[in-house]
């Protein structure tokens, strides 16, 4: 501790820093602790900078080179104390780092005050303006100090209010104390219990031990012992070498940072040096959170600076399809202050977001590679979101097709493992397309009619039945300049994959059929927007198809489903000429028997493709009359 040497001596602070004492008391005071989180970063700043100076000159250490942050108050006294047995400063340092406002920081900051206070306290989040911050909570400040190597110790006093004092002391430990007197209503900053849990959430992972008293409860009061305890974990795995990190400490971290009593699927542990400077550490869980697809609930990327935890800030730091991943981001670029409002505009925090994305898609790509059956097990828990990606993430579309996994014809069961790559080295010769069908099941797509033509010729098709299917496919049109073409929608071209005599016959069972079809078309009416002669089907006797620019039926019913207004589009009939119950049809001569009979087809086609009918007893009771004739 200090003794006071010799009289004091007053000075001014610079105009600009009253002015800037007063913005930031105004503007930060909801968020108190802060202070705290800056005072123990300036302490492990100052143990830094002495480790530093002591490569050179080992005698600093002044036979003391167990650096340590302590915290400690005096209730009585109402003094809250910060103590580092770092570099120190000497007068000139005192003056210049704390009195003046020559700290490059600071001035730029006061160069952008425009006097609006509003926007003026938005400003102090880009500018490291820590020290001051301390004014928040405390109406006068003792800081005490003396250089490593010096035998002069100084003392800095200050209100806050325009002018401090400086004055020599004597002080025998090496570093800094920085004494806080508090203000009338800040006595929580006296309590033990809030101070480690504050230093928790902010400094659990600065390098360096925080200490304080051991406290015990009596009578409902905390009694300081005489017993040192460090309180902070004081190591951040993230910034170790990622060779001295055992797997167990991976799984460990990931435990304490997620909550999730499972292990992790996989992890991506980066340093990034460059223009920008910052350390990843991102989890990919093995399972899905309850909330997965609540989109506006973002947790579970950490944003550090230089080991100081400054907030959950997934949703500034991952695009939203990739809202599951857990994980640190430090950056050695960004100022402690900033604020969300900042981060928003932040080049910096762009760059970060879009390495980390890149580093995330690339840590998926190895996994489908290397380990298949983790991919399956993570496609099958986030395949969902990570369809999102392809309309939200432009830049990196491509990467994300590559990862998608799909149902398909070629396989006999429902684990969504066909990737289109498998599928395009698969396709037939002359086949330009990637046909897929959606429905609202898999079954239903499975056993849907309009897949009749692609089993007889054994050519794939994805078969689509999640949600976002729909979504995906209205914006996703080709992979690998191939086109993916719906084979529910519009005229059925298998181009090169049918020869010139299918080509022929199927004109001929057109002329054949062009008297049915306008009776059929008769007796529908309203109905159907057009009746055709199928070249889809093989063993049923019609099916439905969209037009080629109309929603798809099943899209429709989404939309309808989630109160969507729709256009109000009118399906196509196909009928199957060579099938029986559509030559039972044409020889049908009852008019009124020929209606019903055109109805139960459609009706029929309706409910395959997982239709709705408007009238079902209407329906019902034409079939019983055509079974029991
Ligand atoms: P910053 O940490 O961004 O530089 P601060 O306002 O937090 O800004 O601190 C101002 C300066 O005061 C620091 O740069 C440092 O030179 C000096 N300083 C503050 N606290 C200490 C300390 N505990 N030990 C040594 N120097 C300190
Ligand atoms: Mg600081």
């Amino acid at each position: 501790m200090a003794t006071k040497e010799n009289a004091s001596e007053k000075l001014v602070f610079q105009a600009e820093v009253k002015q800037l004492l007063h913005l930031m008391i105004h503007s930060l005071y909801s968020n108190k602790e802060i202070v705290i989180r800056e005072l123990i970063s300036n302490a492990s700043d100052a143990a830094d900078k002495l480790r530093f100076e002591a490569l050179k000159d080992a005698s600093l250490y002044e036979k003391d080179s167990e650096l340590k942050i302590r915290l400690s108050f005096d209730k009585k006294a109402r003094t809250l104390t910060i103590s580092d047995n770092g570099i120190g400063m000497n007068r000139d340092e005192v003056i210049n780092n704390i009195g003046t406002i020559a700290r490059s920081g600071t001035k730029e900051f006061l160069n952008n005050l425009t006097g609006d206070e509003a926007k003026d306290a938005n400003l102090i989040g880009q500018f490291g303006v820590g020290f001051y911050s301390s004014f928040i909570i405390a109406d006068l400040i003792t800081v005490i100090t003396r250089r490593a190597g010096s035998k002069e110790a100084i003392q800095w006093e200050s209100k806050g209010e325009g002018e401090y004092t400086i004055s020599a002391v004597k002080k025998d430990t090496r570093g800094t104390d920085i004494i806080l007197h508090l203000k009338k209503d800040e006595d929580e900053f006296l309590s033990d219990w809030t101070l480690k849990s504050i230093i928790k959430k902010y400094s659990d992972h600065i390098t360096l031990p925080i200490v304080m008293k051991k406290s015990e409860w009596q009578d409902g009061e905390e009694v300081p012992t005489d017993e040192d305890e460090t309180v902070n974990a004081a190591s951040a795995l993230w910034a170790r070498n990622k060779n001295d990190i055992k797997e167990e400490e991976y799984q460990e971290f990931y435990k304490n940072l997620s909550y999730d009593h499972e292990p992790p699927l996989t992890y991506s542990h980066n340093r990034i040096e460059g223009k920008q400077e910052y350390i990843s550490l991102l989890y990919i869980p093995t399972k899905a959170p309850f909330d997965l697809f609540d989109r506006e609930r973002h947790h579970g990327v950490k944003l550090y600076v230089k080991r100081i935890f400054i907030m959950e800030a997934s949703e500034k730091l991952m695009p939203n399809y990739l809202r599951f991943i857990k994980g640190v981001i430090d950056s050695a670029d960004l100022p402690l202050n900033v604020s969300r409002e900042i981060l928003q505009d932040s080049k910096e925090v762009e760059a970060i977001r879009a390495g980390s994305t890149k580093k995330v898609l690339d840590l998926l790509e190895d996994m489908s590679e290397k380990k298949p059956d983790d991919y399956k097990n993570f496609w099958k828990e986030f395949g969902v979101v990570m369809k999102e990606g392809h309309s939200e993430d432009f830049a990196n579309r491509e990467k994300i097709a590559k990862l998608f996994r799909f149902n398909s014809t070629h396989e006999e069961t429902d684990a969504q493992v066909v990737s289109l790559k498998d599928y395009v080295s698969r396709m037939k010769d002359g086949q330009e397309a990637i046909y897929f069908i959606t429905a609202d099941s898999y079954e239903a797509a499975k056993h849907s009619p309009h897949l009749e033509i692609f089993k007889k010729k054994g050519i794939e098709v994805l078969l689509l039945s999640d949600r976002v299917d729909e979504w995906l496919l209205s914006t996703f049109n080709e992979f690998e300049s191939k086109k993916l073409q719906s084979i529910a929608k519009g005229d059925l071209d298998l181009g090169k994959l049918e020869d010139e005599k299918e080509k022929e016959e199927k004109k001929k069972i057109e002329k054949d059929a062009k008297s049915l079809i306008e009776k059929i078309q008769k007796a529908l009416g309203e109905k159907v927007k057009e009746v055709k002669v199928t070249h889809r089907l093989t063993d049923s006797p019609a099916c439905l198809v969209a037009g080629e620019h109309d929603l798809s039926g099943n899209l429709e019913r989404l939309l309808k489903a989630a109160g969507q207004k729709t256009p109000d589009t009118k399906p196509i009939l196909e009928i199957n000429p060579s099938h029986k119950l559509i030559q039972k049809l044409e020889n049908t001569t009852d008019s009124r028997r020929f209606n019903d009979f055109a109805e139960v087809i459609f009706d029929q086609a309706l409910i395959s493709e997982g239709g709705q009918l408007k009238d079902p007893v209407a329906f019902v009771k034409k079939i019983n009359q055509f079974l029991v004739e």
